[in-house]
């Protein structure tokens, strides 16, 4: 009796202490032996809904699962999103490289002939350098007012005119067009008259009468003017005897004169006649297309050939006159502006100078602002003063030299002008005259 109810106490004790998971786990216990895998379908007490062991007690593993299905079952998020990436990502442009093919021979597809192919981006270049002529850094070169063609006097009848052409080439050779244009003008002005009553100035006739030491003298300024007084006066005898007083009207009669060479006979014939035989290649012409990889001549009679192969004949005239004046203002022979230089800037240009390109690029940024839609809203042009000191010493050289010498062909109005400059010209550089 004692016993039993020490039992009774002790279980209801039992009850009363025990944890509510104990009995949700006896619960658990209890469903699970009601569940349809082990139930007796006959019994009353059976769950009406089967339940399975895992949805219970959920294990780790089943969680695990739980997810990767969420995600199978989800495919067309997946979709959305690549979709949404190929929309909206942005490659940047990729760079193309430049492929710079130089004239070439190849054989025609139709004809089966070997015909001259021009350099792939010959055009391009052309364009560039011929804008940089005419609008840009390379407008106002010296040969575009005292180049040989422009060198003899619309005052003079066309023969004598003629003649003026072909002396300003003879006296070119290894000289500046500035210095050329001085002895040039001294010869239309001084050079005496062959016998009384008759014009003086740079006529056949006077030619054909001077004496020797006068005519050097009056061209000493040129380079090698010691053997240029002697071909214009063995010239001048030769179109005479030979060439009815006018200068020859054929390439070979123009190279048959002493100190003529095929780059004068060309330039000769175009300018003086009207007639564009041939382009003259000087060496700027040679220097420069070099530079550019347009072939890998030697002289510049080999340009020629190597231009004339390929370069349509309508610019034969005009390349001599594009290329000097750039060769004169921007690809210089020394101290090339490639920083200035289109061709440089863009790309164009194989033999152009890295850092000067680099710098060049680095100004022209800083002085054109664009706004947020990339419309230019300000454009400043920066004169370097080192280039502007160039100029005017070079002028200022010159023109002493002209004073120091006593130029007596100047009239007064220039030697008030040269006068004016040097006074003009910055401290510094006064001190060097
Ligand atoms: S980039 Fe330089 S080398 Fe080339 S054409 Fe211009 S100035 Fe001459």
């Amino acid at each position: 009796m004692r016993t039993s109810r020490i039992s009774k106490d002790t279980s209801s004790l039992l009850n009363a202490t025990s944890s509510p998971v104990r009995r949700s786990a006896r619960a658990s216990i209890a469903n699970f032996a009601n569940s349809s895998t082990f139930k007796n379908e006959e019994s009353p007490t059976a769950s009406p809904e089967p339940v399975d062991i895992e949805d219970v007690v959920p294990s780790r593993k089943r969680k695990h699962e739980s997810k990767r299905t969420s995600i199978k079952r989800s495919p067309r998020k997946t979709v959305t999103v690549k979709t949404e990436i190929e929309d909206t990502v942005t490659f940047p442009p990729t760079k193309e490289r430049r492929v710079r093919k130089p004239a070439r021979k190849v054989k025609g597809e139709e004809t089966g002939e070997i015909e001259v192919q021009p350099p792939n981006d010959w055009a391009e270049v052309y364009a560039a350098v011929k804008e940089m002529r005419v609008h840009g850094v390379a407008q106002n070169a010296a040969v575009d007012t005292m180049g040989c063609e422009r060198l003899g006097l619309e005052t003079v009848s066309p023969k004598v005119k003629r003649y003026h052409t072909l002396t300003a080439l003879m006296l070119s050779s290894q000289t500046k067009d500035t210095t050329n244009a001085m002895a040039m003008a001294r010869l239309q002005k001084e050079l005496p008259a062959y016998k009384q009553g008759e014009p003086i100035g740079l006529n056949l006739e006077n030619i054909l009468a001077v004496d020797p030491v006068l005519l050097n003298e009056l061209i000493w300024v040129v380079g090698f003017h010691n053997n240029k007084s002697k071909y214009i006066k063995a010239t001048a005898e030769i179109l005479r005897d030979n060439f009815n007083g006018d200068i020859p009207d054929t390439i070979e009669g123009m190279i048959s004169l002493p100190g003529v060479g095929p780059k004068m006979a060309y330039l000769c014939m175009s300018s003086a006649w009207g007639r564009t035989e041939g382009i003259g290649v000087d060496v700027h012409v040679h220097r420069i297309t070099n530079l550019w990889g347009w072939h890998k001549t030697k002289s510049p009679e080999e340009t020629r050939l190597a231009l004339q192969s390929w370069l349509p004949k309508e610019l034969w005239h005009e390349i001599n006159w594009l290329l000097v004046g750039f060769g004169q203002k921007t690809c210089l022979p020394v101290g090339r502006k490639c920083g200035e230089c289109q061709l440089g800037l863009d790309g164009l240009c194989k033999s152009a100078e890295r850092s000067k390109v680099t710098g060049g690029r680095k100004l022209r940024k800083e002085q054109i602002k664009k706004d947020e839609e990339s419309n230019v809203v300000e454009k400043r042009e920066t004169v370097k003063v080192e280039e502007l000191l160039g100029d005017v010493l070079a002028n200022a050289a010159s023109n002493s030299e002209l004073l120091v010498e006593g130029a007596e062909g100047l009239t007064k109005e220039e030697e008030k002008a040269i006068k004016g400059d040097l006074a003009n010209a910055p401290g510094e550089l006064k001190k060097l005259f």
